[in-house]
């Protein structure tokens, strides 16, 4: 919607819309996106992951609208799980006991409100979110899932998607939030990590929390160098594209009957 004063809230978006807009019919699927403040690289800001995920959000909000089903994107939780980076300074960090708190409660405003799928939509490794939906999910009728954006496209669009600040999430920022992306690539770090000294570590049976200055020197882990605008909109597209049909499902889904023989 847009009017020649500028007026453009977008569909779904909780934070941009009215009361009226709002107030009445049926909206049966909600996204929250889980963000984080961190450093990301020398090149992208704090605040990427939170960024990415009320961008997918409110897109996937306008692309279920558009095929006629009503989701309403949350306002981002622009805090995440942090406690292996707190060295780098304003990491802000928040404990998993807090986001289940925090989940909990928003969970428990929307239950009076129609709403019957919630999607957790995350945007940061540290937020491990299924032991939270695990515990919430026998105390509400709502139906939980989580969607981590990132996983939700196709990695063959990049030569090396990385891992943070990587080349998919500078891609995503140059195409979402160019004004945001430091423009000399000169001063990118190369996002070099080192791996673990154990053998399991490495071989992905075994796992850690990684010690964040011991890893990567500019905080980056994955090589932005070849990150474009170009590759962040094919991949943010075909991201929300499949996140959009997730919620479109779950909007028309029997709670009593998600499970079936293919
Ligand atoms: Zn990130």
């Amino acid at each position: 919607m847009s009017s020649p004063e500028g007026y453009a809230p977008r569909d779904g978006v909780l934070e941009e819309q009215t009361w009226p807009a709002m107030r009445d019919g049926d909206w049966p699927v909600a996204l929250v996106p889980f963000g984080a403040t961190e450093p990301h690289n020398t090149h992208l800001p704090y605040g990427t992951d939170t960024i990415m995920g009320r961008e997918v959000a409110a897109r996937v909000a306008a692309a279920c609208a558009a095929q006629g089903v009503r989701v309403v994107a949350l306002p981002a939780v622009p805090f995440g799980v942090n406690t292996t980076q707190l060295d780098l300074r304003f990491t802000i960090n928040i404990m998993p006991s807090t986001q289940l708190a925090l989940l909990r409660d928003v969970v428990k405003s929307l239950e009076p409100h129609g709403v019957r799928a919630l999607v957790l939509l995350n945007a940061h490794g540290g937020n491990e979110l299924r032991a939270l939906v695990r515990e919430l999910q026998p105390s509400t009728p709502i139906v939980l899932s989580i969607v981590n954006w990132w996983q939700a496209g196709d990695h063959g669009v990049f030569e090396s998607a990385g891992d943070h600040a990587g080349e998919l999430e500078t891609a995503a920022i140059m195409h979402v939030a160019p004004h945001l992306v430091v423009p000399d690539r000169n001063t990118w770090g190369d996002g070099h990590a080192k791996a673990s000294v154990f053998d399991g570590v490495r071989s992905g049976w075994a796992w850690m929390p990684r010690r964040w200055t011991q890893v990567t020197a500019d905080t980056g882990v994955g090589n932005p160098r070849e990150a474009t605008a170009e590759k962040g909109a094919a991949f943010v597209a075909q991201a929300v594209e499949r996140i959009a049909a997730f919620c479109v499902q779950l909007a028309g889904a029997d709670p009593n009957a998600m499970w079936a023989d293919p």
